[in-house]
């Protein structure tokens, strides 16, 4: 008997993977998270039990053990169980400790990578994690920093860094996070782009810097879900209108080809 992990990448069906469309289509039972796109939600067959497990009852640890018991269940009277994870399953997905508990259930695991919305986040607003003269890596972190359930983060070392910094779970904690970063030594220029909800309906991006990030008269906010991306890279658009628009997009010479054109010309 076996779970498939099964990666639902950042919210567009399209950005399924074929492993992962398959497997909606063939499942008898999906077992899944609160926040999975409803367009992703409609490709399960309609004779497939669903079962949410995104409602969270008792404390954080409750629920997840109720939701190994769930999976080791279903796994054992279903053919086909696949267990549905926003983006990438083994990127804060929780997705490590259900294959783990599966296991120690006797259950095989298959894992179906999805695309993690640290890479599609910044993609869907033509900002590259990586890029010559920019950033020669990148980092991902959680900005959800709980001392119980996670290690503390080094916002020293990762101010220091000069990768392009990745923040997931960070919306409600932004400022806080600028505020940190700029105690660190981060640059007050440096550029810091919100991508929210992207790839779905609802996508919105805020280009900001770290210093107005920070600023609590500015109060800029950021809705959930967000990825921040903050790096020189923030301040690129490599696939917006190059007019201009009406989205908060930089217009004119700031748009990002005249950029990047300006970048590589200098
Ligand atoms: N496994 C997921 C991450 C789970 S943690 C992945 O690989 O993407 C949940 C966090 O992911 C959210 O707080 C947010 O930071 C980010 N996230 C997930 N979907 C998103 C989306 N469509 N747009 C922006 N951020 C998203």
């Amino acid at each position: 008997m076996t779970v498939h992990l099964v990666g639902a990448g950042p919210g567009d069906p399209e950005l399924l993977t074929v492993r992962a469309l398959r497997l909606l289509e063939t499942a008898d039972v999906v077992v899944h998270d609160r926040l999975i796109d409803a367009r992703i939600m409609d490709l399960i067959a309609p004779w497939a039990e669903r079962i949410d497990v995104g409602k969270r009852p008792g404390g954080p640890a409750d629920a997840q053990n109720r939701i190994h018991r769930v999976l080791v269940e279903a796994a054992g009277r279903a053919d086909t169980v696949v267990r549905l994870k926003g983006g990438d399953p083994f990127v804060f997905g929780r997705g490590g400790e259900e294959a783990e508990a599966l296991r120690a259930a006797g259950m095989g695991v298959e894992v179906v990578p999805g695309i993690t919305s640290a890479i599609a986040g910044p993609a869907s607003a033509g900002i590259p994690v990586t890029m010559r003269g920019h950033a020669s890596g990148f980092t991902v972190v959680t900005g959800h920093e709980d001392p119980a359930a996670d290690r503390l983060l080094d916002w020293e070392a990762l101010a220091r860094l000069g990768t392009t910094l990745v923040v997931l779970m960070g919306a409600s904690r932004a400022a806080a996070i600028a505020e940190r970063l700029l105690d660190a030594g981060m640059d007050t220029t440096t550029p810091v782009a919100a991508v929210q909800s992207a790839t779905t309906d609802a996508q919105r991006t805020l280009r900001t810097t770290l210093a107005d990030l920070a600023d609590p008269e500015l109060d800029l906010s950021v809705d959930a879900p967000a990825v921040l991306i903050i790096g020189t890279v923030a301040g690129l658009d490599l696939t917006g209108d190059l007019t201009g628009d009406q989205t908060g997009h930089p217009t004119g010479d700031e748009t990002g080809l005249h950029r990047l054109v300006a970048d590589l010309t200098r």
